[in-house]
């Protein structure tokens, strides 16, 4: 896959527009602030493909890019207290919707911010992928922010609190630094070639 041939196809606000899986899906999931758009980004080599911002909480939809035969998905980001009920509903219509349709997922990147124990909702989000036997990797975000040393302690207690089997691909990553991009390419380049 040439990473330079990404491009934004559409956002959807509700699941029922969803066209048809015609590709493999490569879906990105997390808390909102997690770092996925930054982390898109940089798996691209790009300074705005998605939209990095200060402020979370953005309006919910979900992304369609696709690059060299593979979509890749931006699920909205979820658990930002600060937004209306319907927000949050149609938060979780979202992303509820998408996984309940016929989707050819090939891959699911769950985000977990390194420096905190798991979510309520990371947690429901994990379980559900395991759960419905996906294939999934764990990507933890913002390691920049923390030493080595912490790095290794913060993997292995997220790994222990999330009951990771052990196949479960847990990449250390930052999209300031780039550690774990080129890892996760080549998770996503495998997974997608099936
Ligand atoms: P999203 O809401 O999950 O899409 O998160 P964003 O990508 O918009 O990032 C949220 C905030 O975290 C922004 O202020 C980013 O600059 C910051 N951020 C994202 N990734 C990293 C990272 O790897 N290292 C550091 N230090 N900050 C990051």
């Amino acid at each position: 896959m040439n990473i330079n041939n990404v491009a934004f196809e559409r956002s959807f606000g509700i699941s029922s527009q969803l066209p048809p899986s015609s590709l493999p899906e490569i879906a990105f999931a997390g808390r909102s602030n997690v770092g996925k758009s930054s982390l898109l980004n940089k798996l691209f080599n790009r300074k705005s493909l998605a939209k990095v911002s200060q402020t979370p909480g953005k309006t919910a939809t979900i992304n369609f890019f696709s690059c060299d035969g593979v979509r890749f998905v931006d699920l909205p980001g979820y658990g930002y207290a600060k937004v209306s009920k319907a927000e949050k509903g149609r938060w979780a219509e979202l992303i509820e919707g998408y996984f309940n349709q016929e989707r050819n997922l090939a891959l699911v990147v769950s985000l977990v911010d390194i420096r905190h124990a798991a979510s309520d909702l990371d947690e429901n989000m994990i379980a559900f992928l395991q759960d419905a036997q996906l294939p999934y990797a764990v990507a933890l975000t913002k390691a920049d922010k923390l030493s080595r040393q912490q790095q290794i302690k913060q993997k292995a207690a997220l790994k222990r609190q999330l009951a990771l089997d052990e196949d479960v691909p847990l990449v250390v990553c930052s999209s300031e630094k780039g550690d774990g991009i080129d890892e996760l390419r080549a998770l996503i380049g495998a997974a997608a070639r099936g």
